[in-house]
């Protein structure tokens, strides 16, 4: 389900769809025990192993005869019960399955079972791969791991909702932290909360820098590794920001704490990678490799699914979900720089710069005519495929919000509606396009479904000449994705060419990896002017220029704020966006 985007100079890898399409499974199970399951954790090096034991207390089924389940599939990584062994039972005789992650448990009726186990990490050394970040890692300073990728759990308990009880007790190292979804600090800790939401927390102890700020209704901390371009307490203070600005959009302030995790890959590959959990997030990023704004608008997207999920919507078959993508993912990407732009995290002008990137690669997409039933085959593995939703979302939402602005005389906007529709699912029922149609009515937004069904037949969404507000006009352009054809963080780091695309035009003009990069200039955001690379070769001096794109040029809609708007007014400019 992973599904690396490799953009030439960066990987950004987002599970954010994985987690939220956690399956919901109904057992028809008379199930009378009381629910809690309590583990005991201990972690421990020998012999240059790192291994946890997980010591798991529960009671069996009146039954007799109790199924367990191991951790088989996580975010893309397969097999995940290989990395266990020494299983032993007290209170049952284990029999396997023909399923290698599912166990059977004989026992007499609702007797209490006792099961030990030991996790390890399933390669040797540091994580120096993209591939294994949310596999559990266990290092000799550190750990880090999903819930998904370690509890062995009873099959019974998979759909308890909220009155399951947790008891979680740590024994680790000396002087070791302990950090997780449900709380920090504490050796002992015991909740109530669903399965999924535990199933997908994160867990991490060891040698962490760990800040923490208050917000109202609680705390965020952050828990990061390695050495990095800013200070461990301002990156917590952003990310408390972004929290604090969100649950202030929804008016909720029901979660007591956040954690987010940082931690880094020793790679030659430029990039990062990260996943929403519950109560938090975790992500690793490329060795002294920051990207800026790239991680908050990633941070402050996957905090927003807290709300805007795709369990608000009524589909049985998950697969289905692709259908409300255009919401889930592109309404949530627009709030996600809206929200940002709102704190100051995102000047006026880099936030228009995003969005006609973002116009740049829908308009140029090779996906941007599929229909919806395309979608949904070719989602998982096709890059533009995948984006595609998540673009015409964007546009959408900076349509509508345009257009109910326009009819309430700025009374509403498109966060009324947001909240009114979040809402409904929460208070009154699951939704589909005809309640959203119904909801949207009230905002003068009629005829919600026929733009919806435009997009399922792969028509353009053409964004809004007037979208972004009083100071920012519409032109159209011949333009390209920007695409210097080689990976430039790398190469400027280890000032040698690295990763040059044999198809593209940086190898066309000469480039090649290996050559010693002495100097280059580039203008990423002007395709019209020459890249210009100087590199040595065999003692060779040679200078290298070319055009920064691959695809062919084509009119696109760019946005373009007026300067003397914004140098005399900018709160007038920035009205629009509150
Ligand atoms: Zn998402």
């Amino acid at each position: 389900m992973s599904v690396f985007r490799t953009v030439i100079t960066s990987i950004i890898v987002v599970f954010c769809i994985t987690l939220q399409t956690v399956a919901k499974i109904s057992y028809a199970e008379n199930y009378n025990a009381p629910k809690q399951l309590k583990y005991t954790f201990t972690y421990f090096n020998k012999n240059d192993k790192s291994t946890l034991n997980v010591l798991l207390e529960f009671t069996g089924r009146q039954e007799k005869e109790t199924i367990i389940e191991l951790p088989s599939q996580y975010g893309g990584i397969n097999e995940l019960y290989k990395n266990i062994t020494d299983i032993q039972v007290i209170g049952a005789t284990i029999e396997k399955t023909n399923t290698p992650a599912l166990l059977t448990l004989y026992h007499a009726p609702s007797s209490k079972i006792i099961l030990s186990y030991n996790v390890r990490q399933s390669w040797d050394g540091p994580l120096s791969n993209f591939d294994n970040f949310l596999a559990p890692i266990f290092q000799k300073n550190y750990f880090q791991f999903i819930g998904n990728g370690i509890l062995i759990y009873p099959q019974s308990y998979k759909n308890e909702s909220s009155n399951l009880k947790w008891v979680f007790d740590w024994n680790v190292p000396n002087g070791w932290k302990v950090a997780n979804s449900y709380g920090t600090n504490n050796l002992h800790q015991e909740f109530f909360a669903s399965f999924n939401d535990v199933i997908n927390s994160l867990f991490l102890s060891g040698k962490f820098t760990l800040s923490q700020t208050h917000i109202v209704g609680g705390d965020v901390w952050s828990a990061i590794r390695g050495k990095w371009p800013f200070q461990e307490e301002v990156f917590n203070k952003i990310v408390a920001n972004i929290i604090n600005n969100e649950r202030e959009f929804w008016n909720d302030n029901d979660s007591p704490h956040y954690l987010i995790s940082l931690i880094p890959i020793k790679t030659n590959k430029t990039g990062m990678v990260g996943t929403g959990l519950t109560n938090g997030f975790a992500t690793a990023l490329k060795s002294n490799y920051f990207p800026n704004y790239p991680m908050w608008s990633v941070i402050s997207h996957e905090a927003f699914h807290q709300w805007n999920s795709p369990d608000i919507f009524d589909v049985t078959d998950k697969g289905n979900q692709v259908y409300y993508y255009w919401f889930t993912e592109g309404f949530t990407d627009y709030y996600a720089d809206l929200l940002n732009l709102r704190i100051g995290l995102i000047l006026l002008p880099d936030y228009i710069k995003e969005y006609n990137e973002m116009l740049v690669n829908y308009f140029s997409s090779p996906a941007k005519a599929s229909t919806i039933e395309e979608v949904k085959e070719n989602f998982w593995g096709n890059f533009a495929v995948e984006k595609l939703p998540y673009q015409q979302g964007k546009i959408l939402a900076h349509n509508w919000n345009a257009f109910i602005k326009n009819k309430t005389n700025n009374q509403q906007s498109l966060d009324n509606l947001m909240r009114d529709i979040v809402l409904f699912s929460k208070e009154h029922s699951k939704l589909n396009l005809e309640k959203m149609n119904d909801i949207a009515s009230k905002y003068r937004k009629e005829n919600l479904i026929d733009d919806i069904h435009h997009i399922y037949f792969g028509d353009p969404v053409n964004p809004d000449e007037h979208s972004l507000g009083p100071c920012v006009y519409q032109i159209t352009k011949m333009l390209a994705p920007y695409n210097p054809g080689f990976d430039v963080y790398t190469s400027k780091e280890k000032h040698v060419i690295t990763s040059v695309d044999l198809n593209g035009k940086a190898f066309s003009a000469g480039l090649r990896d290996k050559q010693i990069l002495i100097s280059i200039e580039e203008h990423p955001d002007d395709i019209s002017k020459k890249i210009r690379i100087t590199v040595k070769e065999e003692q060779a001096i040679k200078i290298i220029t070319y055009y920064p794109y691959q695809e062919k040029l084509l009119p696109i809609k760019q946005f373009v704020l007026d300067k003397s708007k914004w140098e005399t007014n900018p709160d007038e400019c920035l009205a629009w966006f509150k």
